[in-house]
């Protein structure tokens, strides 16, 4: 029996277990720096962006090719699996930080200024 998994009923001590358990069996620890995980970031998240070059898909147009929409799926799935491994490698409680993140921008981009439409101050 496979088990569906979904966001509604997984935690995220699941994801940051399941990389790393991913990451031992492989004995791949080693390759783990700081330096190349945010490297492979930042390349999985190009990956992303290799998708739309020269190619401006609209919103309705991904949403109806279900191909297209695996493929950035698939990338967004690598660029969480690296910021997993990172968060893992500094042991980073990311609820906790972005908890705090969300505070710092609630403060730096209060509702009162950009309930209007406007989006960016000047
Ligand atoms: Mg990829």
């Amino acid at each position: 029996m496979s088990i569906i998994l979904s966001d509604k009923h997984t935690t995220l001590s699941f994801f940051k277990d399941e990389v790393a358990e991913f990451v031992q069996n492989r004995d791949w620890g080693k390759y783990h720096t700081p330096k190349n995980l945010i490297q492979a970031l930042q390349i999985e998240a190009s990956e992303l962006s290799e998708i739309f070059l020269f190619k401006d898909y609209s919103l309705e147009q991904i949403l109806d090719n279900s191909e297209l929409l695996k493929d950035i799926s698939d990338e967004l799935a690598d660029v969480f699996i690296y910021l997993i491994s990172l968060i893992n490698l500094f042991g980073i409680d990311l609820t906790e930080t972005f908890s705090n993140k969300m505070k710092k921008n609630s403060a730096k981009y209060p509702i009162k200024e950009f309930n209007n439409g406007i989006y960016y101050k000047k």
